[in-house]
């Protein structure tokens, strides 16, 4: 008899779904983890970066509120404030999980985990534990890269506890996470440089909304530069760093971010030892199923280096508990996943881009809607809006929604009902706009 039905490694997103659901269905449930229950979403990822988003939106709000009557005679940023009350909610948010996890009998270990055989899962303490099926929900952390001084650097996962606002940042990067926090730091007052190694920006988004970014970015005052990367970190004396760059002169700064990529959390996990097999890049390889080389190992999540998102890895791991503990059998659907970028402003998209649409389908019509949204007309701030419609010419079908805009990924969560579901053009031609509202545009494109 083993000691468990199911050990999960990782209390993530996808871990805490699937040890949930498993226990739910009457399983024997154990999950370790190694630093805190919530995983990189709601400890260092998603949701302190949303709230540190909410909190930087105030620079903006406070500025046009003069325009609206309102009268703000005084406008300063304390970042310890909002460090120390996003970081409550987060510890709020890990004793909720963990409550969640104990209602449902499921036995936590806080500890680091190995597995030392396909059934059979030894902890830090070296206390051993067996049983019937092995999740591994590990995740992924940030790459460093191998730079000279990169001890200096901090990654996402230092960026929520920094001491004091930087004056000046540097991050390294070209996806969402670098994007994203360029914008956070600049409305807290920071001077930010983005430097990225190419000149691709935010890759698998829609081109034009990146380049309407990055106008706007550029003229709110964030330095780009592209096809540059870093020869050297020193740190001087006054604590300040120096960045030796190649591609552009060096950079002063008092904090550079690296947010290049994210590797799979293999290291140490004892994959030879179960049986599992490991990809190029680190990650477990798993079949529709999540199902590893090792007939009684699982793994679900960003460790598989599917699609590293969060609402990814719940449905990873109830699709996983459900097959095996519930005798639901399903697979994860992975066409059509909306995601956003929380810049400032937000873009966010859902099916395929335009120059995908082209590849793919050839013959497509392409509706945009280029507009200021009425707030920031109001409040002066010259900032466009552009919503886009990618249409498969023949069917009529809305094959991508692309915006970038005030509130995108609010509006787009609703409009990724309407590709999913496959509606036509039609379908948005007909339905009467809600007016006045940004969203209206997207059933005015004509
Ligand atoms: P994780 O949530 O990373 O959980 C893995 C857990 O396993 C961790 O707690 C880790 O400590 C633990 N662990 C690792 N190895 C061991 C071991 N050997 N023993 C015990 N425990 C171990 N996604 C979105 O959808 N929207 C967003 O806006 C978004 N923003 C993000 C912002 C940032 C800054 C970052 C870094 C990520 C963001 N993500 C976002 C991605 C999202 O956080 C991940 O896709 C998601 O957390 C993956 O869940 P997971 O269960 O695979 O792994």
């Amino acid at each position: 008899m083993a000691d468990f039905d199911l050990i999960v490694i990782g209390a993530g997103s996808g871990g805490v779904r699937a040890a949930r659901i498993a226990a739910g269905h009457g399983a024997k449930v154990a999950i370790a983890e190694e630093h805190k229950v919530g995983g990189t979403c709601v400890i260092r990822g998603c949701v302190p970066k949303k709230l540190l988003v909410y909190g930087a939106h105030f620079a903006e709000d406070l500025e046009d509120a003069a325009m609206f009557g309102w009268d703000v005679p005084t406008k300063r940023f304390d970042w310890p404030v909002l460090r120390d009350n996003v970081l409550a909610e987060v510890s709020r948010l890990e004793a909720a999980y963990t409550e969640t996890l104990t209602n449902h009998q499921v036995e936590i270990f806080h500890e680091r985990a190995e597995m030392t055989g396909p059934t059979e899962v030894t902890l830090a303490s070296g206390k051993k534990l067996s049983a019937g099926k092995i999740l591994i929900a590990t995740g992924a952390r940030p790459l460093m890269p191998e730079v000279e001084g990169i001890e200096h650097a901090i990654s996402s996962n230092e960026v929520f506890h920094l001491e004091r606002m930087p004056k000046r940042i540097v991050i390294a990067g070209g996806g969402y996470i670098a994007n994203e926090f360029a914008g956070i730091f600049h409305q807290f007052g920071a001077h930010v440089t983005l430097v990225n190694r190419s000149d691709t920006l935010l890759r698998g988004y829609d081109q034009q909304l990146v380049d309407r970014l990055l106008q706007i970015s550029i003229r709110k005052g964030i330095d780009y530069k592209f096809n540059t990367t870093f020869e050297r970190i020193e740190r001087r004396d006054d604590g300040s760093l120096k960045l030796v760059m190649k591609g552009s002169d060096d950079i002063e700064a008092d904090e550079v971010l690296f947010a290049v990529g994210r590797r799979p959390n293999v290291e140490a996990l004892g994959c030879a030892a179960a049986g599992v097999e490991v990809g190029d890049k680190g990650e477990i390889k798993v079949d529709d199923d999540n199902r590893t080389s090792a007939a009684s190992v699982f793994a679900v999540g960003d460790v598989t280096d599917r699609v590293q998102l969060t609402p990814v890895a719940i449905r990873e791991g109830q699709a996983f508990a459900d097959t095996f503990f519930g005798n639901i059998p399903c697979k994860v659907d992975y066409g059509c996943i909306p995601s956003a970028v929380f810049s400032h402003p937000p873009l966010a998209g859902v099916g395929m881009t335009e120059g995908q649409a082209r590849n793919k389908l050839g013959s497509i019509k392409v509706y945009t809607s280029d507009f200021r949204a009425m707030k920031n007309v109001l409040a002066g701030r010259n900032e466009r809006s552009l919503y886009k419609l990618v249409v498969d010419a023949t069917s009529d079908e809305i094959v991508g929604i692309h915006m970038i805009g005030p509130d995108a990924p609010e509006i787009l969560q609703a409009a990724a009902i309407a590709v999913k579901a496959r509606l036509k053009k039609a379908d948005f031609a007909a339905t009467v706009a809600l007016h006045p509202t940004m969203a209206e545009e997207l059933v005015l494109m004509r």
